[in-house]
């Protein structure tokens, strides 16, 4: 057993260290539980209708005056949030720690995470452009511009509490637009803690209209109030794909734009010319790592017959031997699910796993402390005889569900055949099969690798996922398009009035 110290006392010296105010996570009506014990480590105030609709008017009102500064300028303040989250890295990474139950390398991950996309969006504010494009009338020209968009609203997930809201506000600051984020009513604390960070890179900065970042506390409803208010024309939403079916109808209805990053069921084909031992190592982080919860975590492999006992003999054995414990203990490799509601799902799937003649090692409860409401698991290996329903349906916990393939077709079908979109993987020494995978005919998802697990996405590159995992894209590359508008600019220069498509309309 690792000894647990009191993370309620842990969680407030760290808060305020951050600059959160005491009487914000004191009293209020949303008690925040951390994981690793089930103890509470903050009572939240929650944002009702009418302060959610305040927020949000403020927001376009900072939105007015940020959009007429220069984008570089606009930068600067992303640059400075950077060399916050920077001084605030430690802190604010055991914070996550404490809050979501990630182990700490992840925590502190996460704020690097946080920290590329500033450093990322502060060198994009100097490189926002549009095409000149070449013009069919003489002496004309033909350009696109781009321009903010408005309040941008960012709903998040409790899996990364804090790096998708940078990921979207990095890139709506720079592009001029002020952002309103409701995090996931089970981690308010790491929300309120960059915030404070926020402040104060805005605070050196000088001249940050009040109300452009602001955080709604709440739960679906609040997500709702900002998802249906008239002044938020972009919801970048993070979550399950059950809440993205309710979100984008509603944006849908009133023709706001949607970024939807829901749920996955990722996969990895394991060929028979792998490095095993390379398969190994990336299959048991991308499985196993924050505990099965990241939407890139490894569920499902699909391993060639003549390697598929080798390959999961191996696995068990290192399932068998991770240190499932504390998060904030170093030798820990898996720390403990969200909450009891998780286990209870993980123990279902497990059911019909077995039920559909699945074949399970591990997934059994593990106590690593004397605290009934902390809910720590073995991972669970599922040798399965077909891709049944269970396998098909995403289950936020660490099950791997491991099947055998024949022929390499058969594999990309499998693979395939699920209804979500979002990671993949291959691992493979044969060039055929790797570009097979990637090509038109492979992987249809958003992210696909060879010989790397599925998760673990960097900033530099689009993230996001096709068909039930929503079909939006976060971060790198050239997402920030998402946060702007277009317009398509043409100048005469000439004398003439030519007409396009040599259309003539000749008035006296
Ligand atoms: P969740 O769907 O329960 O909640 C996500 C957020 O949506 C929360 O803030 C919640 O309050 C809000 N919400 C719920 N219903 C809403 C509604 N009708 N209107 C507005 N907001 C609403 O998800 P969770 O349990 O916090 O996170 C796990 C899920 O998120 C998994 O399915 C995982 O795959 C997915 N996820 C996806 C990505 C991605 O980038 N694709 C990243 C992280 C997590």
């Amino acid at each position: 057993m690792t000894p647990v110290a009191p993370v309620t006392e842990e969680a407030a010296s760290l808060l305020t260290e951050l600059g959160v105010p005491r009487d914000s996570f004191v009293g209020g009506a949303l008690e925040v539980r951390s994981p690793i014990n089930g103890e509470a480590i903050g009572r939240v105030w929650t944002t009702d209708a009418g302060g959610a609709n305040a927020a949000i008017q403020s927001a376009h009102e900072a939105f007015l005056y940020w959009r007429k500064l220069p984008a570089p300028q606009r930068g600067e303040l992303v640059r400075l949030l950077g060399e916050e989250l920077r001084a605030g890295k430690t802190a604010l990474g055991r914070l996550v720690t404490i809050e979501a139950g990630k182990i700490l390398s992840e925590g502190l991950g996460e704020v690097q995470e946080m920290i590329d996309i500033c450093t990322f969006a502060a060198g994009l504010s100097r490189q926002l452009c549009g095409l000149t494009i070449a013009t069919e009338r003489p002496m004309h020209r033909m350009m696109e511009t781009w321009h903010p968009l408005g309040v941008t609203g960012i709903v998040s997930a409790f899996n990364f509490p804090v790096a998708v809201w940078s990921w979207n506000a990095a890139l709506a600051l720079i592009c001029g637009n002020a952002v309103v984020w409701k995090p996931s009513e089970k981690t308010p604390l790491t929300a309120l803690a960059t915030q404070a960070l926020f402040h104060r890179a805005a605070a050196r900065f000088g001249g940050v209209p009040d109300g452009l970042s602001a955080v709604l506390i709440g739960g679906k409803e609040t997500g709702e109030a900002l998802v249906g208010h008239a002044l938020v024309p972009l919801v970048s939403a993070t979550g399950s794909t059950s809440m993205g079916r309710q979100v984008a109808p509603r944006l849908a209805a009133r023709f706001a734009r949607a970024i939807l990053e829901l749920g996955g069921n990722n996969a990895a084909i394991v060929c028979p010319s792998a490095d095993l031992d390379l398969a190994l190592r990336a299959i048991a982080f991308a499985a196993m790592g924050t505990a099965g919860q990241r939407c890139t975590s490894l569920r499902r492999l699909i391993v060639h017959e003549d390697v598929y006992h080798e390959l999961v003999t191996g696995l068990k054995r290192v399932y068998a031997s991770v240190n499932i414990g504390d998060p904030r203990d170093r030798a820990t490799l898996v720390g403990p699910l969200i909450d009891g509601r998780a286990f209870t799902a993980m123990q279902q799937a497990l059911s019909e796993a077995k039920a559909a003649g699945g074949l399970v090692t591990g997934g059994q409860r593990v106590h690593v402390n004397s605290h009934n409401e902390a809910f720590y698991v073995r991972p669970a290996i599922v040798e399965m005889p077909s891709q049944s329903d269970v396998v098909r349906r995403e289950t936020f916990a660490p099950i791997l569900y491991a099947m055998k393939y024949r022929d390499f077709e058969e594999a990309i079908r499998l693979h395939n055949d699920v209804p979500q979109g979002l990671a993949s993987s291959i691992f493979t020494s044969d060039l055929r099969e790797a570009e097979s995978f990637l090509s038109t005919e492979g992987s249809d998802c958003g992210i696909a690798n060879v010989n790397i697990g599925p998760s673990g996405a960097e900033i530099g590159g689009a993230f996001g996922g096709e068909k039930d995992t929503g079909g939006g894209r976060e971060s790198g590359s050239d997402v920030w398009k998402s946060y702007m508008r277009r317009a398509t600019n043409t100048i005469n220069y000439g004398r003439d009035l030519p007409l396009a498509q040599g259309v003539r309309f000749d008035v006296e």
